[in-house]
């Protein structure tokens, strides 16, 4: 295995770090944000769980996921 191989591994390693890291950090700021880890306020008459519009909802429960509503 030639030496040269191992700069080029690394300048893969550096361009990934570089590049990744961003991407995996927007990634998980995303899917962190779906989850529903950053704490938003729900407009009124939305569903507090999937955001389903609830407006004229007399059942108290959503239709689309099934959440309490309210
Ligand atoms: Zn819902």
């Amino acid at each position: 295995m030639p030496l040269s191989w191992f700069g080029h591994e690394w300048l893969y390693i550096v361009l990934f770090t570089i590049v990744g890291i961003p991407i995996l950090l927007l990634l998980l700021f995303w899917t962190l944000e779906r989850l529903g880890y950053f704490p938003r306020k729900h407009p009124p008459g939305k569903c507090t769980h999937c955001g389903y519009d609830l407006t004229g909802n007399v059942g108290g429960r959503c239709p689309e996921c099934g959440a309490k509503a309210g």
